[in-house]
């Protein structure tokens, strides 16, 4: 079985789709997390971003893995350093040349094809997994998206404004959604989940009602 959970970021499809994934004892795919690390070997190697053939001989040489949650970039556990502001918006560039998706979709559908999964991103359900039997679009507003973004960032320790992060949600939202390639987008067969008034328990609730249903 395959569950994908589309949305755009600072939605709360990772919490949700980890909680998920625990409840049915399946595993989580968190492709974001794929785009990520792409994005860390890039600033390492100095790589220009908007380079798709330069990007593409860098993967040449990457490995990704996801491996009981934790995200293996050429076999270093990358997982705390993917998580900064410039590795969202590098990840969110990167995300719109065809070579790095191509290398990450095949990626994505090879980890879905050996067993039953909860997978998170922007194009599973349009995408990765057409077919995949239950599809959730989860939302909320820019603004609480942006607030929540913010709260996990002061948690971690880093510096932030609200304008700033309410920004570069909005860049990304146009970014993910206006990409020739498998923009983000709600199919027409997925449940929207808009999570601006709910909090986990009821959204984790009500997917879990869809799914039983
Ligand atoms: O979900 P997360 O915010 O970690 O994703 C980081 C970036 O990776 C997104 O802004 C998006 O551009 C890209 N992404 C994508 N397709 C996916 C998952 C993530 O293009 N399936």
């Amino acid at each position: 079985m395959i569950i994908a959970i589309d949305g755009p970021s600072g939605a709360g499809k990772s919490t949700i789709a980890k909680l998920l994934a625990k409840e049915l004892s399946i595993d989580y795919i968190d492709t974001g997390a794929m785009y990520r690390a792409v994005a860390v070997k890039a600033i390492r190697c100095g790589t220009d971003i908007d380079d798709g053939a330069a990007l593409d001989g860098l993967l040449e040489s990457t490995d990704i893995d996801l491996e009981s949650q934790k995200v293996l970039l050429d076999g270093e556990d990358v997982s705390g350093l993917i998580r900064t502001e410039e590795v969202s918006m590098k990840a969110s560039r990167i995300s719109a040349i065809p070579a790095v998706r191509h290398k990450l979709v095949a990626l994505q559908r090879e980890m879905g094809a050996r067993k039953s999964v909860v997978m998170d991103g922007r194009d599973i359900g349009s995408n990765v997994f057409p077919g995949a039997e239950r599809k959730f679009f989860i939302t909320a507003s820019p603004e609480v998206r942006a607030e929540r973004r913010l709260k996990e960032l002061v948690e971690r320790g880093e510096d932030a404004a609200f304008e700033t992060v309410l920004a570069d949600i909005e860049k990304r939202d146009w970014d993910d959604s206006n990409r020739p390639l498998n923009p983000l987008m709600q199919t027409e067969d997925a449940i929207l989940v808009e999570t601006d008034e709910l909090g986990i328990p009821e959204v984790l609730a009500r997917v879990i009602g869809h799914i039983k249903q």
